[in-house]
């Protein structure tokens, strides 16, 4: 596994989200982006070598809308990027964690992701995710 890659944090409102990390990083978001399949919209900044994906749901049944039910706004998960996704998920495998998606599937910021089960990681959901080439 390779460095973090982001951290995404659950809003209720990508719109106010937007401008209050704008006013925290002196700097606007630099996409937005809907993935459908998952029912959220995302923005990214780029801080340092990192990045920040903020994330509004888009339906009452999205992971994001139930998860701010739940706990509040705040971070959802942390993304690690890896070169091969398919070898970094039979790895994890063969070392007991639970990996929620069987194969990668096609996430935000045209990256392949997995996600680990916070159930087997001590509570933190973390996104395994690699750069499509
Ligand atoms: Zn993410």
């Amino acid at each position: 596994m390779d460095k973090i890659e982001h951290i995404g944090i659950a809003v209720k409102s990508l719109e106010k989200s937007n401008a209050l990390f704008a006013a925290l990083f002196g700097k606007a978001h630099y996409k937005i982006e809907e993935v459908e399949n998952e029912g959220v919209k995302t923005s990214f900044f780029d801080v340092g070598p990192n990045k920040i994906e903020l994330l509004e749901a888009t339906n009452p049944e999205s992971p994001i809308a139930k998860f701010i039910e739940k706990k509040g706004e705040g971070i959802h998960h942390i993304a690690f990027a890896v070169k091969d996704i398919e070898e970094e998920i039979a790895r994890l495998k063969g070392e007991g964690f639970i990996v929620l998606n069987s194969a990668p599937k096609l996430g935000a910021d045209n990256k392949l992701v997995a996600f680990l089960h916070p159930k087997s990681t001590n509570g933190v959901l973390i996104e395994l995710c690699q750069e499509r080439t």
